[in-house]
């Protein structure tokens, strides 16, 4: 029986791979910011993954830092730390839109659509669409992106519930 994401290039499955574990071990981003604007914390009881996401807004509400903490298992931290990286420089709607693809990726419910978005942050989002293929870690993938919905809204808390 072919695993998940065989059906891709091998390559490409190889590097996708080594993109989720490589942020899994070295997460960036990991740290509490100086001027946070927004913060929430994130829990997914399926997992017991546990994260606060902390943006730093500018005076338009452009996203000039994100970074997390927290602890959770491999997945939900590559995804956390990857997800801090492609926030900044984002708006709300820039910001809106990345979640949108992220949720679809995830949950098989269409193609990432690449406009608007870097070669870098459609291979990460691949990377971390592969986790459709495995429903139970799902939540853990997308955890982050919840919880910086939250934050984005002024929500204290996201559940993956
Ligand atoms: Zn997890």
């Amino acid at each position: 029986m072919m695993d998940g994401i065989a059906a891709l290039d091998a390559d490409l499955r190889d590097l996708y791979q080594d993109l989720i574990l490589d942020h899994g071990k070295h997460p960036r981003n990991f740290r509490k910011p100086g001027d946070v604007s927004r913060e929430a914390l994130g829990h997914n009881p399926l997992c017991g993954d546990r994260l606060i996401v902390y943006l730093t807004l500018d005076a338009d509400g452009t996203i000039v830092d994100a970074a997390f903490q927290g602890s959770g298992c491999a997945i939900s931290t590559a995804s956390a730390s990857m997800m801090t990286e492609m926030l900044k420089g984002k708006t709300r709607a820039q910001a809106d839109t990345l979640f949108k693809f992220m949720h679809m990726a995830c949950t098989g419910a269409g193609e990432i659509k690449t406009a608007g978005l870097t070669q870098d942050e459609i291979d990460r989002l691949h990377a971390l669409a592969g986790v459709r293929h495995y429903p139970m870690r799902v939540k853990c993938a997308t955890l982050a992106w919840h919880t910086m919905q939250a934050a984005l809204s002024a929500l204290p808390k996201a559940s993956t519930e």
